[in-house]
Parts: structure tokens; C-alpha cells; sequence
């Protein structure tokens, strides 16, 4: 996978893709991440990027020219050979698709390369969004300073779904949300010591008995969703006997 970012402040990026598992998948060649001043993407000599709102009113509007020249410029600049993957040309924004572990599933199997734009101000030019991107992603229901912490959630989240980029000491598989889950919280974890402060670990963790924990690792992820997220409870596919925890919990299950 290809991200190149575009912003303003492409200072911004130094840090949270230097370390760890993104660190080591961008040394392995697994992703490449570029970083673009959209200002280098300017014609005038001030690398104005922004500008008033047409019809007026408070704030400033990043212009479609640089923009538009960016991702051009990047686009001509492809690595095709990816196969029939797709390259996503995504405005980072809070009206757009609500971001979530289903979506980044998506992306990370769709798309080979994904070009993030992060607006700032009052957000972009219209054109922009009618004309140039393929798609709009938001965080959540909230505002932001900007469209880069938002794009940092994005990568992280696609890159950990990659192929290779876990090491055996993680593992996405078991995560919550995903789909081998069937969208159900994770269930609790433990390690050493077995007794910390009075506090022991479960017994069933230590038994060694495998069919047993699995079990055990089951049913406190359903009856921890039940509790937190009941809305993921109702799409997880039960089994008879994983209703009837749920109903000796005293819980609806729909
Ligand atoms: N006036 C805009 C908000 C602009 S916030 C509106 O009301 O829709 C400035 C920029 O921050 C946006 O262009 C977007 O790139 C980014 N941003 C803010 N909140 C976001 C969110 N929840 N998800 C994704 N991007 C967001």
C-alpha cells in the first residue's frame, strides 16, 4: 500500500509513523508513506493556498487549484502492476462515510494505494469534492482543527490490516470489531503476575486447558459487548447455547 498525504503542515507527521509496527512496515517496503506540502503545489510566489468564501461569512477556504495540481501530479507519478486495485483519492471530513474497523477492512483489501487529503479552515472548495476525490471519510461525529489526525487514524488503522505488517505478537484477527469476531468486543487479557495486589487472574487462564479458554475468552467478549455495545450483539450470528449465557446474564439479545 501507497498513502501519500497532502497538508499544509507536513511537520505535522513526524512522529507517529516512526515508530513501532508502522515504523517496521515502512522499513520492510510493506507501505510507503510520503508526506506533501500542498503550498509546493501553489503557482504564486506566496504558495497561497487558501482563500475568502464566495457569498461571504467567517473563515477561509482551501482552493481547488493546488489541490487539483497535487493530485494530478501524483496520480501521473502511479505505480501501476498492483493488480486491479484501486487507488482512493479520499477528503478527509466530517461529512463524510463514518470511518470504523468495517471500513478499514475494506480499504486495506480494495485499494493499493490511497492518496489522503486533509483540509483545514472551513474545509475545501466544492469543485474538489464533486470533481476529484473517489471518497469523503469522517472520524466521527466531531470537528476538528484539521484533516491530519483524522488521515493518522486512517493510515494506522488500514496499515495494522495489511498482510505481513503484524508481527506473531499481534494479531488483527481477534481484534474487536472484526469480522472473524463477528463484530464482537475482544475479550479480556491477562499475563503474569497471576496474583497482582490480591487481584488473581481467572483460573480457566491458567488450567491450560485450551477448549476451556476458548470458551471462557467466548463468553466474556459477548457479555462484555452485551454490557458496552448491545448494537454489535444483535449483528454477531449466536449460536443457541452462546443465547443461553447471554439470558443467564440476564441480558436481551434480540
Ligand atoms: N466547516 C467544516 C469543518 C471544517 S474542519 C464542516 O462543518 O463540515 C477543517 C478540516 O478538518 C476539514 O476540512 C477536515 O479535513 C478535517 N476534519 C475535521 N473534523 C473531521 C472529522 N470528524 N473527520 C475527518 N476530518 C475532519
Amino acid at each position: 500500500m501507497r498513502f501519500d498525504l497532502l497538508t499544509i503542515f507536513p511537520e505535522f507527521f513526524a512522529g507517529p509513523f516512526d515508530f513501532g509496527i508502522i515504523r517496521r512496515a515502512r522499513q520492510q517496503g510493506l507501505i510507503e508513506i510520503n508526506i506533501h506540502d500542498l503550498r509546493s503545489f501553489t503557482f504564486d510566489k506566496h504558495h497561497i493556498v487558501d482563500d475568502r468564501p464566495f457569498g461571504g461569512g467567517d473563515g477561509m477556504v482551501l482552493k481547488p487549484e493546488p489541490i487539483f495540481r497535487a493530485v494530478e501530479t501524483l496520480l501521473a507519478d502511479g505505480t501501476p502492476g498492483e493488480g486491479q486495485k484501486r487507488t482512493a483519492v479520499v477528503l478527509m471530513s466530517p461529512q463524510g462515510r463514518r470511518f470504523n474497523q468495517t471500513e478499514a477492512e475494506k480499504l486495506a483489501t480494495e485499494c493499493s494505494r490511497m492518496i489522503l487529503l486533509c483540509g483545514r479552515y472551513e474545509g475545501v472548495d466544492e469543485r474538489v469534492i464533486e470533481h476529484l476525490m473517489t471518497d469523503e471519510i469522517s472520524i466521527d461525529d466531531y470537528i476538528l482543527m484539521g484533516g491530519e489526525i483524522p488521515a493518522m487514524v486512517v493510515v494506522d488503522a488500514v496499515t495494522r490490516l495489511l498482510p505481513n505488517v503484524l508481527g506473531s505478537e499481534t494479531s488483527a484477527v481477534h481484534d474487536s470489531f472484526s469480522v472473524s469476531l463477528g463484530g464482537l468486543l475482544d475479550y479480556p487479557h491477562y499475563t503474569r503476575p497471576a496474583e497482582f495486589r490480591g487481584w488473581q487472574v481467572p483460573e480457566v487462564l491458567i488450567s491450560g486447558h485450551h477448549g476451556e479458554v476458548a470458551k471462557w475468552r467466548r463468553r466474556e467478549a459477548l457479555l462484555k459487548t452485551l454490557r458496552r455495545r448491545p448494537d454489535f450483539v444483535e449483528k454477531a450470528g449466536l449460536t443457541d447455547e452462546e443465547r443461553r449465557w447471554l439470558d443467564d446474564a440476564g441480558g436481551e439479545t434480540g
